[in-house]
């Protein structure tokens, strides 16, 4: 019987931690489990939407302004609590902690944009439209929404959601990722002592069983999901056939064009951490580097010094740069990608395998990893690897580059570096992908503008928070209003047309 602690669920204010079944969680660092968490059955699901229920009608019925004043003492609460959060992180996914702390505080910007819910929430208004009616719209909220979120962010990307969902009025069933769950449980605390009514926010634990519940639950309006393309394509899928409003983040394969005239100090800083920061487990990582003309053996030379600087070790050690990966079986499988790679021809320059950090022998580390000569037929470029493993692709000109880009099936996230300013526009316009950086590789977009990729690294209309994530967590109503002194007098058959 293992005495490791249990991570449960948080149903109507309250912890629940008895389950069935339960999944270890580890400690990428040292290899350790270090807690189990309770996976949801069908039975904990229902308990989570009938709570979620019960507190919608009265949440949903207070006033805008109420509901920004809980997300204002949210976020002073996770100002307050933010080491702890970025601690928690740095336990159970294994990223180094300033990088935990950068993402805590991404999170706690569509805090900070939510709070201003009264004024996002403003209507138009068409005063005396004709005949003495007006004419507004409203946007209400959809009821019980559902987020299923990935271990790579799990703190950020459930913030991509919780603001968004509770300040337009709904209520909110998380499902986060079964490998790094507590920072979940310390968010719902948090959410109670800012003052949210129990049942507004929830957390059911779980895997595909507890997603399955969700996704045919007939009290779920909508489901947000962010994780790996076959499976948001399945929750979009599943979803929508159950009548639900799906938006669903997928995975990616982020390239960054090098131009012979960019900076290529700058464009190799900007690689090593767009490819090695976080172990490379970023969905906005960038994984193939595309070298136009000369480029190649120069940026090379920059890049192999960087990586040999780079430090690798346990998260929490404020000299490292990169930490481990998440799990064994995550490691394996990049290690097996490592592996193809070589087995198809491309060029193994930096090899991460086999990498070890003393003293922390048994934690789940894969060192960076350099590929040259990768083409378009490999499954190393094809593929996500979610790992430290940076590719490099040759092409003769800036035409070349971008069609490379636009056939690939991802479209997520895309960098250019240049001193042209027109290569950068006709870049950013002809480019078929969802978030654009020119001198910036990992070009996140803020809390006011909004997130999302295209082709198959999204599924669904609404990218994520911002204005676009107020869309979808909202229905829209036309409302059309006259009163009897300025009715006309008789009944009109004819179709009602602005007079
Ligand atoms: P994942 O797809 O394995 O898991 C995501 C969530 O889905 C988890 O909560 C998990 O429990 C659940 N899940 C897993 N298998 C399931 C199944 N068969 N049926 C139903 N639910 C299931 O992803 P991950 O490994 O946690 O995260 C990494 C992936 O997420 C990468 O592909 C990355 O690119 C992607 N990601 C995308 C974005 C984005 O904004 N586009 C952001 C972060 C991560």
């Amino acid at each position: 019987m293992s005495t490791a602690p249990i991570i449960g669920h948080y149903i109507n204010g309250q912890i629940h931690d008895s389950a069935e079944r339960f999944s270890d969680v580890f400690n990428p660092a040292t290899g350790a489990v270090q807690a189990r968490v309770a996976l949801a059955e069908l039975k904990t699901v229902d308990e989570a939407v009938a709570a979620a229920q019960a507190a919608f009608p009265a949440w949903a019925d207070q006033s805008s302004l109420r509901r920004a004043r809980v997300m204002f003492k949210f976020k002073e609460l996770l100002d307050q609590h933010h080491d702890e959060l970025a601690a928690i992180i740095c336990r159970e996914h294994g990223k180094v902690f300033s990088d935990a702390k950068g993402e805590v505080v991404r999170g706690i910007e569509i805090v900070e944009f939510a709070c201003g819910a009264p004024s996002l929430l403003k209507s138009d208004y068409s005063d005396n439209i004709g005949g003495g009616i007006d004419n507004w719209n409203l946007r209400q909220p959809l009821g019980v929404c559902a987020g299923v979120t990935p271990f790579n962010f799990p703190v950020m990307v459930p913030l991509w959601m919780i603001p968004m969902a509770l300040v337009t009025g709904n209520c909110f069933i998380l499902k986060p990722s079964e490998r790094d769950p507590s920072a979940s449980l310390l968010m719902a605390q948090l959410l109670k002592q800012a003052g949210l009514p129990d049942g507004v926010f929830n957390v059911v634990q779980g895997d595909k069983v507890a997603v399955d519940a969700l996704l045919q639950h007939k009290g779920i309006e909508a489901i947000s999901f962010v994780g790996s393309t076959p499976i948001a394509e399945y929750i979009h899928q599943q979803g929508t056939a159950h009548g639900k409003r799906v938006q669903a983040l997928g995975g990616a394969k982020n390239h960054m064009i090098v131009m012979p005239d960019a900076d290529l100090d700058q464009a190799a800083d900007a690689l090593i951490g767009a490819a090695y920061g976080s172990a490379g487990e970023r969905c906005m990582a960038i994984s193939i580097a595309v070298v136009v003309g000369d480029v190649g053996q120069k940026l090379i030379d920059k890049l192999l010094p960087r990586i040999d600087a780079l430090k690798v070790g346990n998260g929490m050690n404020a000299d490292s740069d990169m930490g481990p990966l998440v799990t064994a079986v995550h490691k394996a499988k990049v290690e097996g990608y490592i592996a193809q790679g070589v087995q198809e021809g491309a060029k193994l320059i930096v090899d991460g395998r086999n990498f070890t950090v003393p003293g922390a022998e048994q934690g789940f580390f894969v060192g960076a990893t350099l590929f040259d000569e990768v083409t378009p037929e490999m499954t190393i470029y094809k593929e996500e690897i979610f790992g430290p493993v940076l590719g490099i692709v040759h092409v003769p000109d800036f035409a070349s580059a971008v069609e490379l880009i636009n056939a690939h099936e991802f479209g997520n996230g895309v960098s250019c570096f240049t001193s042209d300013g027109g290569i950068a526009r006709a870049f950013a316009r002809n480019i078929k992908v969802g978030m654009v950086g020119i001198n910036v590789p990992i070009p996140v977009p803020m809390a006011w503008h909004s997130f999302g990729g295209w082709k198959r690294s999204l599924f669904g209309d609404h990218h994520a928070y911002g204005e676009e994530g107020l869309r979808f967590y909202s229905r829209y109503k036309s409302v059309m209003q006259r009163w009897p002194d300025s009715i006309a007098k008789g009944a009109e058959f004819s179709m009602p047309t602005a007079k």
